[in-house]
């Protein structure tokens, strides 16, 4: 073969900017974004469809997602139904086999994941919008290491060559994540069988970290809206077991919750469920040591 040609392919693998080889990886979710940014370090590009501050259960599907879809190596999304909305119809659009359901790229973070609030008998069509388990995991730090490790197998099995470098930067992420929740332990003291209440059924996996105890939740069955009589139980029951807390996303309507807190004495909190939900939560650990702190606070 020609010497020119030889060093020419030389070179060209050497000098190929890593760019060239990085894996793309789109995640339905600001939260499993950030997870997949601390696993893939710089052999990755990614980016993310929901912003924080949106409902991730309602997203409009814009065309421009289709095409980011349509060059990803890797679609990682929360899975249980969350994204079943607006996903299929990306996925149809974006045409890559890769990410189709069972191709190599088609990550489900809910397949590792011990699944709360599964209910046999659960319908989608009477409202419910979890009919296949509670779909908020993230908010549980033993689960983002489960996403961590999850996509360490995944960038490792696309990516051979950066195998330890993704098995290092799980390590580290969950080291991190252990010394956070570490030195939230007076805070989560505080947090440990009080009464709350919650909007949504997104905090079940917060409960289960914090040992907060939910006494009710503002919705009757999760994406339903409540009837006065449901409001007038929750009232109820918030008096007899002293709630004083009634937790919320930024993107649900306040005036429920701010009719029982009238009703109860109780105060309304509102809390970022994702990454970038509000001002001054951009990573995950973030996410985790503020809604723990806030909720401390207001529960003081
Ligand atoms: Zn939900």
């Amino acid at each position: 073969m020609n010497r020119l040609v030889l060093i020419g392919a030389a070179v060209a693998a050497l000098g190929a900017p890593l760019s060239a080889q990085q894996l793309r990886i789109v995640t339905s979710t600001t939260d499993l974004h950030d997870i997949a940014h601390v696993v893939g370090g710089n052999r990755i590009t990614a980016n993310h469809i929901a912003a924080g501050y949106q409902d991730p259960h309602f997203v409009e599907a814009k065309p421009s997602f289709a095409l980011q879809l349509a060059k990803a190596d890797v679609f990682a999304y929360v899975g249980l139904d969350l994204e079943v909305g607006w996903m299929p119809s990306l996925l149809d659009a974006a045409r890559n086999r890769r990410i189709n359901r069972g191709g190599s790229g088609d990550v489900d973070a809910s397949r590792v994941i011990p699944v709360l609030d599964v209910q046999p008998n659960a319908d989608r069509s009477m409202g419910d919008v979890h009919p296949r388990g509670n779909p908020h995991y993230w908010l549980h730090p033993e689960n983002g290491k489960r996403i961590a490790r999850l996509f360490r197998d995944k960038f490792s099995e696309l990516d051979a060559a950066g195998a330890s470098t993704y098995r290092a930067n799980t390590a580290r992420f969950e080291a991190r994540i252990d010394s956070t929740v570490r030195a939230l332990a007076p805070q989560l003291a505080a947090i440990r069988d009080q009464p709350v209440v919650a909007y949504h059924t997104s905090w079940r996996y917060f409960q289960d970290f914090t040992g907060m105890n939910i006494v009710g939740f503002v919705e009757p069955k999760p994406g339903v809206p409540p009837s006065a009589s449901h409001l007038a139980g929750l009232i109820q029951q918030m008096k007899r077991t002293k709630a004083k807390v009634i937790i919320m996303e930024p993107f649900y309507d306040r005036k429920m919750p701010d009719f029982v807190a009238r009703n109860t004495g109780a105060k309304v909190l509102v809390l970022p469920p994702s990454v970038e939900a509000v001002k001054g939560v951009d990573s995950y650990l973030e996410l985790i040591d503020y809604d723990v702190r806030r909720l401390a606070e207001a529960l003081r």
